[in-house]
């Protein structure tokens, strides 16, 4: 359809130097509705700065997120010392590419090596690349190490799994609105019952290269595997010489309470991929993780992102690998967790019927007289609350670290009110 005056008229805001004055929440709305592809259905709230725990929107409401950017604000909006090492790094250089060497890159591998206990690290930028460069480095260990036939190597994955958008990762989504309309499919995944390690024993092969897993399922609604279900998935994996390798995407880098999520069940594995807080809410900046012999089978020219590693991005990482090497924000988890945790216990029967999750994440079950996910969420930022509903009937609450106990109580009094009714 060929753009008409009027459809580049309908936001009449702009001056004629071109520039845009301050718009109201609706005409903001109204702008991304006109120009934005439509694949997301936001909450009507326009935010226009933010810091720790708060935002504030454009007409300069103040709104507690218990959301924290799906974990990529683990500590909190614009946090001082990562805004601080993004400004320095910003006056010094920012991209050069892989072809040439920075001083910030091997700082940030070292470091983030040394804090995950790992030996190589390979980085990326969004987390669907992590995860997508977790599979070819598997594939490529399952031929040249494992010896599998060429082009049959297989990764059994779990079913409600959330990996990315990619259209590899989609192939393997058990998600009928994330698949429809996008194949074909890469082929060589297996699905099989997420938290049944007997169901991955019954599809491991001889051409099975690996079990890809969240420790703890996110976008499925935080959901929490049996306890050992890890530690059965480490074992069937090294009776089989088949890589475990654990998304940590959103349950790592101090979430659940603990640096990675896996360490609770006492289990490390081959490759890890991170992402969000990797990169502070700042950049985006993500990695696998992982041994020598694995991440080790990457050649020059095999595999590689113009912007992976650049050094504005390893210059953030650094200064988030600085903050969760002193543990405070795992304790924070922990302690403002079990507070969470206990709070919402006592909202089943009133408008809960469970809640899930480890640390200071929470899957909370709506009830089925009460409101859906969407209604609970509208009713939330109403009382000036922000939280996403995941699956319909769950709400995820996911507050950025630096959350106070008394900021964490009125978000629980509110969705309290909202789900009792
Ligand atoms: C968010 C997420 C991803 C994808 O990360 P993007 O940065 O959105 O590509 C992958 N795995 C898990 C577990 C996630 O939560």
């Amino acid at each position: 359809m060929a753009m008409t005056a009027s459809t580049r008229n309908a936001i009449t805001a702009s001056a004629s130097d071109g520039t845009v004055g301050p718009l109201s929440a609706n005409e903001y709305i109204a702008l991304d509705e006109q120009w934005s592809t439509h694949n997301y259905h936001p909450l009507p709230v326009v935010i226009a700065d933010a810091a720790g725990a708060w935002v504030t929107d454009v007409h300069g409401r103040r709104y507690l997120d218990l959301l924290a950017g799906y974990s990529a604000l683990n500590f909190g909006h614009r946090h001082p010392d990562l805004v601080a090492a993004a400004v320095e790094q910003l006056g010094r250089v920012t991209l050069t590419s892989r072809a040439f060497h920075h001083d910030q890159l091997g700082l940030f591998c070292r470091e983030l090596a040394e804090l995950t206990e790992t030996e190589l690290v390979l980085p990326m930028n969004s987390g669907a690349e992590a995860v997508e460069s977790a599979i070819k480095v598997a594939r490529k260990w399952a031929y040249q190490v494992k010896g599998v036939p060429d082009g049959r190597a297989e990764i059994i994955v779990a079913g409600s799994n959330f990996h990315g958008r990619t259209t590899t990762i989609v192939s393997f989504s058990t998600d009928p609105t994330a698949r429809a309309d996008f194949g074909p499919f890469t082929p060589g995944f297996v699905v099989v019952d997420y938290g049944s390690a007997q169901a991955v024993g019954e599809a491991i092969t001889d051409r099975t290269a690996a079990v890809l897993v969240e420790p703890i399922q996110g976008e499925a609604g935080v959901v929490v595997p049996p306890a050992g279900y890890l530690a059965e998935l480490r074992a069937l994996c090294d009776a089989n010489q088949v890589l475990l390798i654990a998304d940590e995407i959103q349950s790592g880098l101090a979430r659940t309470g603990e640096l990675l999520a896996s360490a609770a069940d006492g289990v490390r594995a081959d490759l890890y991929t991170l992402g969000k807080a990797l990169g502070g809410g700042i950049v985006p900046v993500s990695a696998v993780v992982g041994s020598r012999e694995v991440l080790g089978v990457l050649r020059p020219g095999e595999h590689g992102s113009t912007f992976g590693g650049n050094p504005l991005a390893c210059a953030v990482g650094r200064a988030v690998i600085r903050l969760l090497a002193t543990g405070e924000f795992q304790q924070r988890s922990r302690e403002l967790g079990d507070h969470l945790h206990r709070r919402l216990a006592e909202l089943i029967g009133h408008g809960v019927t469970s809640v899930r999750g480890r640390g200071l994440w929470a899957g909370v079950e709506i009830a089925p007289e009460g409101p859906t996910g969407r209604e609970a969420t509208a009713a939330l930022l109403d009382r000036g609350v922000l939280c996403k509903e995941t699956q319909d009937t769950t709400l995820r609450i996911a507050p950025p670290l630096v959350i106070t106990e008394a900021e964490l109580d009125s978000g629980i009094d509110a969705i309290g009110e909202v789900l009792a009714g």
